[in-house]
């Protein structure tokens, strides 16, 4: 019998295990990180599983069934240092209660083979590089690229995964994964103010949002503070400041959409210099691909009238990008319906910051996320919590979902 109640009992034994007073600490590939998954590994114990971890680091829980084909639900084990208690390690041991039920009602032979995902390293907080398993197992990863960063020791990452098993050359090999994946489903905190505010539980997510992300230089010319007169100076910061505000009207025009300026810097930066050259960042995010391509050019078109208003130069150049992830339409309705039995109305929603479902997703396999409202829509932080009723329903919802899920796989 399902027992979310067990849950919230092991993600307290789990925090008491491996937080401290700032928080939870099991960032990816140090020995807290090992530790917990030891911790996941011997709550397996009794369950006719098999476990492997696949070449990119990634643990694997499988419950056989009748068919090979598998419903897959995921998680992260790993934190972000002075974590949350629940962002990752719920998906995964909501998850387990999920698998328990199955093996329960079907007397270890559920008529679906169900497996646990633990993504190896979704926060990218120690090296820089977020959604590091899923992306090897959906076949987007960027090792080559990705090998030589190093943490803040000057640990070289290739010599961090080694440690724990990893080879990296092997990476590819983890898109083996995929051979039997029929569908994959991810609870998840919500990590935000939406649902709360809604005072709603839950919430079905729609997708990932895109990500454009820039780097952006206003060239303007250094003077003195005192000689300059305000009507010939070309003052960079000007310009940026600008766009700063207008990025939100640029927001503003497209409903989900969001524009974040999260750093400036001047140039020369002293309080006795008109500011020669600024240099900001643009994180610009949403869930359709033509809103985050009118808004990146909106954002360029800005930019230069700014510029020129100010007597000023202005060049982009990208930092990053990555598409919209929509998830699966079927595994939508299927999660709305499972929501509203667990807590009657329902409230759809796409999410901001990326997960490994996104990865999952990308490679094919039938997708969908279930968010659980955060208190304060705090995260990243050890302040970030959910109320347990609130958990409990996650974890109700979260197995209705997969009974449907398993319902659909079986008539297609
Ligand atoms: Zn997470």
């Amino acid at each position: 019998m399902l027992d979310p109640k067990r849950t919230i009992a092991e993600l307290k034994e789990l925090r008491a295990l491996t937080g401290d007073e700032n928080g939870s600490q099991r960032v990816a590939w140090t020995d807290t990180w090992l530790a917990a998954r030891q911790w996941f590994a011997s709550k397996l114990e009794g369950l006719p599983v098999k476990r492997h971890r696949d070449a990119a680091g990634n643990g694997w829980v499988t419950l056989p069934g009748e068919s090979e084909r598998a419903l897959l639900l995921g998680g992260h084990l790993d934190s972000v240092p002075n974590g949350g208690w629940l962002d990752g390690c719920l998906d995964l041991l909501a998850g387990l209660e999920v698998l328990r039920r199955f093996n329960d009602e079907f007397n270890g032979k559920p008529p679906f083979t169900v497996c646990l995902v633990d993504w190896a390293d979704e926060e990218g907080a120690r090296f820089g590089r977020s959604l590091l398993g899923s992306s090897a197992f959906a076949g987007t990863h960027s090792i080559d690229a990705d090998r030589g960063r190093t943490d803040k020791d000057g640990i070289r990452l290739e010599d961090a995964l080694r440690r724990c098993g990893v080879e990296i050359d092997r990476f590819a090999e983890a898109e083996q994964g995929q051979l039997n994946a029929a569908a994959y489903l991810e609870l998840h905190i919500e990590q935000g103010p939406v649902l709360e505010r809604l005072d709603l539980p839950l919430g079905v997510v729609l997708g990932t949002k895109g990500v454009e992300r820039h780097a952006i230089t206003f060239h303007g010319q250094e003077a003195h503070s005192g000689s300059t007169p305000m009507n010939v100076r070309k003052d960079a910061l000007a310009a940026a400041a600008k766009l700063a505000l207008e990025i939100r009207t640029i927001a503003g025009r497209h409903a989900d959409a969001v524009c974040t300026m999260g750093s400036v810097k001047t140039f020369p930066g002293i309080v006795t210099a008109v500011v020669g050259r600024c240099e900001v960042t643009l994180d610009q995010r949403d869930l359709d691909a033509g809103v985050l391509a009118s808004m990146y050019a909106e954002a360029q078109f800005a930019s230069e009238a700014f510029a020129l208003d100010e007597r000023c130069t202005v060049e982009w150049s990208r930092i990053w990008s990555i598409e919209p992830v929509p998830f699966h339409p079927k595994l939508i309705e299927l999660c709305e319906a499972a929501i509203q039995e667990t807590a009657d109305r329902s409230h759809k929603l796409p999410s901001g910051p990326l997960h490994d479902a996104a990865e999952v997703s990308r490679a094919g396999i039938p997708t969908v996320m279930m968010f659980v409202q955060s208190l304060g829509g705090i995260s990243h932080n050890k302040i970030e919590d959910t109320s347990e009723e609130h958990l409990e329903m996650a974890v109700t919802a979260l197995d209705r979902l997969a009974t449907k899920t398993v319902a659909w796989l079986q008539s297609q």
